[in-house]
């Protein structure tokens, strides 16, 4: 109702901007006239008053001219917002008569009330500060959104509704809370306080009137000149009022106001009857004469007065001189290029694809995004929702026109696609200049390649929103992405090394487990897991290693493999090759061409084997600190190159023929090894396995047989002969920047266990794994967080070559020995089932997630 009554209001002033415009400046005018008139024939103007003069301490007067620098560095700053809307002058005038009219208004309002000004000069800092021009900036940002002017008037008017109760009541409690002061008894203050009042009442009125018509002529006008592009978009918009969180109308605060009102002007209402009973029994002294009893008298303090003026208007000048010819050159300079997106990002970053189009509102939002808290703020009222829909459908329609993998384009018209390359292509203004819209053009037309986005870009994360933009249009369900997270991440880093085609990261819990007692040190392992039960299965296997007095590791071997597979025209011709590589002449010239390609692989050994005319080659080296697939496949390349050389009549087919073997199960590396070789044993105490375990000695090793060592050869497996090394290795590999692909043959693993001590109720177990492939340099371990969690390992600092790597090594396997322990004893203790069921079950309602309702889907388009 009271929206309706404020949109109403909004679409009349926006309709008749002439009118409004004219009508304010003839009250003001009339206005100053009466005041002159007034002023003139019995009271005192802040020039004409007599002024009464009084010392005034120099501590005062730094204070007022620190007050002073203040407020004009508010009001400059108020200003500021109104420009980044994208018109320096304008905007920026209607705001400065705004002041201005508050303060006309106020004080001739004061002097009809018949009440003396002296000594307000001192005060108007504090009346600056009391201007709010941020609604102003805000219904002019709605006012901008627009393509037509019959858009303006519209938006106007739905920005009025929006606005409008909550600065009416934001005026009022302003109002009602200043008002205390006129009732303070404090001459000075009483006068102060009502100026305030009437400054807020002022800087109301002209911003329900005089300000939107203001805007609304000011657009008619220049809309030609702009060719009818708005200067914001409805979802810049609302990112703007998701960040801007006194834009928001909370109920809660919205309730407390009306409370506090109702409260202050019961006071204001008992206060004045009390006064004017009081007023029968004693002589009214009115501030003047209370002014005057106070007997001051200004003694001249010329140059200490004449310095606060020099500093004040000092400031003044300069912050105008900047406003006027430094401020925002962007700005104009993006005015002038009609880049209207770029305009507004400016201030904020490359928005999303759900900050432009969200359908599936329905579906829940586990990031707040612009969009969200529209919804869930003042502009969740009917009538931005209804601005929104209408942006989004236009959005949809536009991507839903265009073939394939046309641009989804949230705005007006594109620049030509010449224009768009040149600015593109100029140093000067760049990729920065362009919309969203004419980039994804751009891509639709192969102007950019898609996945070179991030580095054409101006930023990397631009070029991934961009993207995500595109392909949403193409999705299921268009607001899927709204789950992924991508801004505020290091992309430098990720290309060209890590992924590409990038949309975002995926976030995964990370757990610690430990302290783990190896070797004497003391570790705490990160695990990135989403399986429940893990990380507390694996730190109680931790604290019975720790109660124990720790475990102790060593590495038995330390090789990267490739395995690349070559043809001969002959099996007898390549028998001959196999022979010649296998003598000591045939492997150094290999090893030769191997060790030119890096400074820390060294070729150790080289298996071959011949399959018919196929002829497999094996290289093995120690590749330092790094995993080395990288490094092995380059030195396997030029070592390829050199045999050819020497042999013309083979055909390399692949630099990998299978028998590395990487990411595939396979009895090679489980025989010979591959990557780090690691052995990880512990002795624990039978108290230990009773309390921590809460197992025996006999149950684990029995389980042990019957299920790792026996089960796992009935079901044929190689490398298997474990409970579940392959749940830890993979929690440390995606922790900390491994392949996580490798978890294949990394956690190959045989568990042991044997009773053991002098009463043979003590538990040996030993953890045999021989294809640990990590590292801890390349691959992912560049990334930040990776980075961290391997530091938390100690495993970053330089040491000798390889030592990092191969003590990651050690704590994997040591890692898997305290897991194993854990689960087998939840095994045998029949407690696995219940603790999962306890901490490994989602509390969601899944077959409402597997089944979602009819309504949280988008048809496939
Ligand atoms: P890499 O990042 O490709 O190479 C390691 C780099 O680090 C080399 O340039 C090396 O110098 C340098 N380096 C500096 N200090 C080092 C030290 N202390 N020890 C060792 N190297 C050091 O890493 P990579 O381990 O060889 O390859 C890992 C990547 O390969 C991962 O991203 C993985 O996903 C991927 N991968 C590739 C294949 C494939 O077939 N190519 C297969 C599986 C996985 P030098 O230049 O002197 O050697």
């Amino acid at each position: 109702m009271l929206a309706r009554l404020f949109r109403l209001h909004g679409l009349l002033v926006a309709s008749h901007p002439w009118e409004v415009i004219v009508g304010t400046l003839a009250v003001t005018i009339c206005l100053m006239n009466m005041n002159s008139f007034s002023t003139s024939s019995q009271m005192c103007s802040w020039d004409n008053c007599p002024k009464v003069k009084e010392e005034v301490p120099s501590s005062d007067i730094i204070s007022l001219t620190i007050t002073r620098c203040m407020a004009i560095i508010y009001i400059y700053f108020q200003f500021k917002n109104l420009l980044q809307l994208g018109s320096k002058y304008i905007l920026g005038i209607a705001g400065l008569f705004t002041v201005f009219s508050s303060f006309v208004f106020s004080t001739v309002v004061i002097h009809f009330f018949g009440k003396e000004l002296t000594g307000l000069n001192e005060a108007l800092p504090f009346f600056l500060l009391l201007i709010d021009l941020s609604k102003a900036c805000t219904l002019a940002k709605f006012a901008l959104s627009s393509n037509s002017q019959e858009e303006v008037r519209e938006n106007i008017s739905k920005g009025m509704a929006i606005l409008g109760p909550t600065f009416t009541l934001d005026a009022l409690v302003e109002c009602l809370v200043i008002g205390v002061g006129t009732m303070s008894g404090v001459p000075q203050l009483e006068i102060m306080c009502c100026f305030g009042c009437m400054s807020v009442l002022a800087n109301y009125f002209v911003f329900m009137t005089f300000f939107p018509a203001c805007v609304s002529l000011v657009l008619e006008l220049s809309r030609e000149s702009r060719e009818g592009r708005p200067i914001w978009q409805m979802s810049h918009l609302a990112h703007v009022l998701a960040e801007e969180e006194d834009n928001k109308p909370n109920p809660v605060t919205q309730r407390v106001k009306i409370i506090m009102s109702l409260g202050l002007a019961l006071v204001h209402g008992l206060t004045r009857l009390t006064a004017e009973h009081a007023a029968h029994n004693r002589t009214v002294e009115g501030p003047m004469e209370r002014l005057e009893s106070a007997g001051t008298v200004w003694p001249q303090k010329v140059t200490s007065v004449e310095l606060e003026h020099v500093i004040t208007l000092s400031l003044a000048l300069l912050l105008a001189v900047k406003y006027v010819f430094f401020e925002q050159a962007d700005t104009e300079s993006s005015l002038s290029l009609r880049s209207p997106i770029n305009a507004a990002s400016q201030i904020q970053k490359p928005r999303a694809a759900e900050d432009c189009c969200r359908r599936d509102q329905s579906a829940p939002k586990p990031q707040r995004s612009s969009t969200d808290v529209l919804a869930t703020s003042a502009c969740s009222s009917e009538v931005t929702k209804s601005m929104e829909e209408k942006h989004c459908d236009s959005f949809l329609e536009e991507s839903s026109a265009q073939a394939g993998s046309a641009p989804p384009s949230c705005g007006p018209e594109l620049r030509s696609v010449e224009e768009c390359l040149a600015i593109l292509s100029d140093p000067q203004r760049g990729p920065k200049m362009l919309t969203d819209a004419e980039v994804m053009n751009l891509v639709s037309l192969s102007k950019i390649q898609n996945y070179k986005l991030e580095g054409v870009l101006e930023t990397p994360e631009r070029g991934v929103a961009i993207r995500r933009e595109m392909l949403s249009s193409k999705l299921p369900v268009s607001s899927a992405l709204a789950y992924l997270p991508y801004k505020d991440y290091d992309y430098s880093k990720v290309m060209g090394a890590c992924c590409e085609n990038v949309i975002g990261y995926m976030p995964v819990p990370v757990g610690v487990a430990g302290p783990l007692l190896l070797d004497k040190q003391q570790f705490h392992v990160p695990m990135a897991t989403t399986e429940g039960c893990l990380v507390a299965s694996t730190n109680r296997g931790c604290r019975a290693i720790w109660l124990s007095g720790g475990c102790n590791s060593r590495i038995l071997a330390d090789s990267m493999t490739r395995g690349p597979v070559v043809r001969l025209p002959s099996a007898c011709r390549a028998a001959e090759v196999k022979i010649w590589l296998e003598t000591s002449d045939g492997f150094s010239m290999v090893k030769e061409a191997f060790d030119e390609t890096s400074r820390f692989a060294r070729l150790e050994k080289l298996l071959v084997s011949v399959a018919g005319r196929n002829l497999y080659v094996r290289f093995q080296s120690q590749t330092g600190d790094a995993m080395g697939m990288n490094m092995l496949s380059k030195g396997t390349e030029q070592a390829l190159s050199r045999l050819k050389q020497h042999f013309p009549d083979i055909e390399v087919l692949s630099v990998s023929g299978n028998y590395c073997t990487d990411k595939k199960s396979a009895a090679i590396n489980w025989i010979l090894g591959r990557g780090k070789s690691a052995v990880c044993e512990a002795t624990i105490p039978a108290k230990v396995v009773k309390e921590v375990l809460k197992s025996s000695t006999a149950a684990l090793v029995d389980l042990n047989i019957s299920k790792n060592l026996v089960g796992s050869a009935m079901a044929g497996s190689i490398g298997g002969f474990n409970a579940h090394a392959a749940n830890i290795v993979a929690a440390i590999y995606i922790a900390c920047g491994q392949d996580p692909a490798q978890t294949v043959g990394s956690s190959s693993c045989i568990t042991q266990m044997e009773a053991a001590g002098p009463s043979g109720e003590d538990l040996y177990i030993s953890c045999t794994m021989p294809s640990i492939e990590l590292g801890t340099v390349g691959g992912g371990t560049i990334l930040p967080p990776q980075q961290a969690c391997l530091q938390m390992l100690g495993v970053t600092s330089p040491k000798q070559p390889g030592e990092n790597a191969c003590q990651l090594a050690r704590v994997v396997c040591a890692t898997v020995l305290a897991g194993e322990l854990s689960l087998m004893a939840a095994l045998a203790a029949g407690h696995l089932v219940k603790s999962h069921m306890t901490h490994n079950r989602s509390k969601t309602n899944l077959s409402e997630m597997a089944f979602p309702k009819p309504e949280t889907t988008v048809p496939k388009r």
